[in-house]
């Protein structure tokens, strides 16, 4: 059963967390005909397998003999997309609470939206914690958070004709470098009046062919770099104005600028989850091993999350624990209902349900 409201969506199961845990864990609660909505922080799935290891080989998935991260996390879309589960990208869940009547209350923060849910079972799948862009740690900076201050470029026009500073040395920060100078590699995009790159050395993270093609532009011109490192913010009525920088010869200077967009990566960050008062060991939570439930009834922790005796923090361990907490959430959501195993293979009812077809 699934209703939404003017101020909160009603559902009998959410998952926090799109890395494989919480995809294939929208799989099994499918299976026992539970729609679940699932809320990433990241703009997108796939979890570790997406950001960390995209296009790097897996050889330890069950009769996939080798698999890219990207590879694994389209399979398992593709895997859950008969069960259509709500995807809510891009939000943070950061609270947790239960209800008068038993369910429980979940609320999210994003870009620009906050979004109220409330449930009756929680599936935490948050891995080591929610990918968070890592940012200036500038005093007075964090004000300008979405007006100047960018960790992503949602869109290029506006940094038209706009003197724009970039901290960073990887793949996104030397490609959005190009993509906004003059040196414009994209067709569609429309140079800023100055590219500016910071970054702490003359060496860099990103892939050499675009550390090349970067070192290309500055030489003509079209983008400066900078190797220093920013230590404090100028501001004038309400406007960020500039960036006080130290070089490595210890020297500094003042940079002036319109935008600035810090692309210096993201990190995972536990954050809100160990807030919310269920049972932690060492920065996991502790769940048992028959229904891999958190010490509150009604939240189930699976993947990386979770500890118990033995844990292996591996994909294959985190299939199974799904398994079990989809049949432990199922016997809350309806008590009275004791859902029988059932084959994929030779099961009707699942065949209906993954395929359209009782055949
Ligand atoms: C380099 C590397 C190589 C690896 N190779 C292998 C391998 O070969 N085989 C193997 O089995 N394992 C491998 N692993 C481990 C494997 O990637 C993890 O076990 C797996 O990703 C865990 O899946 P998960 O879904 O539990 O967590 P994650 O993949 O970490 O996904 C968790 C998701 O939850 C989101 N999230 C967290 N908190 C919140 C919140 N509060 N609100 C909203 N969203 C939130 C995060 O943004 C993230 O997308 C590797 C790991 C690394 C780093």
């Amino acid at each position: 059963m699934q209703q939404e409201t003017s101020h909160a969506i009603e559902t009998d199961a959410l998952i926090i967390g799109a890395g494989p845990a919480g995809l294939f864990q929208a799989f099994q609660l499918g299976l026992l005909e539970i729609k679940a909505h699932i809320v990433e922080a990241l703009p997108h799935a796939g979890g570790q397998c997406a950001e960390l290891y995209g296009s790097k080989p897996i050889y330890d998935i069950p009769s996939v003999p080798v698999c890219t991260g990207q590879e694994l996390t389209d399979n398992l879309l593709r895997q859950v997309a008969p069960f259509s589960p709500t995807f809510h990208f891009g939000q943070l869940v950061n609270g947790l609470q239960r209800l008068d009547d038993s369910r429980l209350e979940v609320h999210t923060t994003g870009t620009g939206q906050t979004t109220r849910f409330i449930t009756r079972t929680v599936m935490i799948a948050a891995g080591v914690g929610a990918f968070l862009p890592r940012s200036l740690n500038l005093e007075g900076l964090q004000a300008f958070e979405g007006q100047q201050l960018f960790h992503s470029v949602q869109d290029p026009h506006s940094f038209e004709n706009q003197r724009v500073v970039i901290c960073g040395d990887t793949d996104t920060a030397l490609e959005w470098a190009l993509r906004l100078s003059t040196a414009k590699t994209h067709p569609y995009d429309h140079a800023a009046r100055s590219v500016t790159l910071i970054h702490r050395r003359d060496q860099f993270s990103a892939a050499p062919e675009l550390v090349s093609q970067f070192r290309t532009a500055v030489a003509a011109g079209h983008i400066q770099f900078i190797a220093g490192q920013a230590t404090g913010i100028f501001a004038h009525h309400g406007h960020l104005t500039g960036l006080q920088l130290l070089l490595q010869d210890e020297s500094s200077r003042a940079l002036q600028l319109d935008q600035l967009l810090v692309l210096q990566g993201l990190s995972p960050k536990l954050g809100p989850i160990t807030q919310w008062g269920l049972d932690m060991e060492r920065k996991q939570l502790r769940v048992n091993t028959e229904t891999y439930s958190t010490s509150e009834p009604g939240v189930f922790a699976v993947g990386d999350v979770n500890t118990y005796p033995g844990k292996k923090k591996l994909i294959l361990c985190a299939f199974h624990e799904c398994v079990l907490a989809a049949y432990g959430a199922a016997s809350i959501i309806d008590p009275e209902k004791k859902p029988m195993l059932e084959y994929t293979t030779t099961s009707k009812r699942l065949h209906k349900l993954l395929n359209g077809s009782a055949n």
